[in-house]
């Protein structure tokens, strides 16, 4: 059926790994969103931050969606190939005179932490630096004093002081890598994302990337932040907490027990049912609502 809302959203993987259950938990909730809007849903991989790449991580990713009738539509899309677009950004946010190089390692930094426990976020120290100097260094940008005021459609209005709850943030790396809040600023927009449904541990980047939008001219999209998915000791299932991959032999009960999780309450007699049977039910009565308000799902 060709798309036919407006509707653009997206999964954006890091392929750093193997999909666990967290993440395609998140790759689930945001196609059947898609698909009950009618729309598009894009499949996008970030992979910018290339000492934490793993090989093989993109194919396993793709071959893993596509076991579990997760279809994205139109070509993947590569952070790695909009370089270009990241580094105009910077250009357009240095023309603001927001943008400021920082030399200080993070042993420097962890030491004024150390030795100061009220500094709680980056202090500016480069702030009103005039050279632009030669040695490494990173690009911050200059946070406002003022509130950024969110409103995700799961958890409501949220507001943050981004120069007081974080500070000056990084948006280049000192290792030339395009900082994951500039990227994805930059990528939502390209892709004209119009909602971006994803885990709540990226609710705390949301103020940062509104602030960018609201530099950049772009547009916000709508954000529904959903559950992560924990373990028994209360520990976000990652990549870097050796997840294990999920089994792409077994995806009808394990859509099942993941359309369980997402509060949908699927019929007993679906549990056996072929896999595109269960999808299809499963957009056709996709409330995301139900997951209001939740922050984390216990295994
Ligand atoms: N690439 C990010 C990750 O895997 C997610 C980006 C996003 O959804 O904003 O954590
Ligand atoms: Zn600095």
């Amino acid at each position: 059926m060709p798309p036919q809302s407006s509707y653009i959203g997206r999964f954006a993987p890091s392929p750093t790994g193997p999909l666990h259950l967290g993440s395609l938990f998140t790759a689930l909730a945001s196609f059947l969103q898609a698909r009950k809007h009618q729309g598009q849903w894009l499949l996008r991989i970030d992979d910018l931050d290339t000492p934490r790449l793993a090989t093989g991580a993109t194919e396993k990713i793709i071959t893993t969606l596509d076991a579990y009738g997760l279809h994205w539509d139109g070509e993947i899309t590569y952070e790695s190939q909009w370089l270009e677009h990241y580094q105009n950004a910077i250009e357009r946010l240095t023309q603001q005179d927001i943008i400021y190089p920082c030399t200080c390692s993070r042993k420097q930094l962890k030491r004024d932490r150390l030795e100061n426990p009220s500094i709680k976020t980056y202090p500016g120290t480069c702030r009103y630096h005039r050279q632009s100097p030669l040695s490494p260094h990173s690009l911050r940008i200059k946070t406002p004093e003022q509130s950024i005021t969110i409103d995700d459609l799961l958890h409501g209005q949220l507001q943050q002081n981004i120069h007081h709850d974080i500070g000056d943030f990084i948006i280049k790396r000192r290792d030339h890598i395009f900082s994951y809040q500039l990227a994805v600023v930059v990528s939502d927009h390209r892709q004209k994302i119009t909602e971006v449904v994803r885990g709540i541990d990226l609710l705390d980047s949301t103020p940062r990337q509104v602030f960018l939008q609201q530099r950049l001219g772009f547009a916000t999209p709508n954000y529904q932040h959903i559950p992560i998915i924990v373990d028994s000791h209360g520990t976000k299932l990652s990549k870097q907490a050796f997840s294990t991959p999920v089994h792409t032999h077994n995806t009808r009960q394990t859509l099942y027990y993941l359309l369980t999780q997402l509060q949908q309450n699927p019929p007993q007699e679906l549990s056996s049912a072929p896999l595109n049977e269960l999808l299809d039910w499963a957009i056709s009565s996709w409330d995301i609502k139900s997951l209001k308000k939740i922050t984390a799902i216990s295994l």
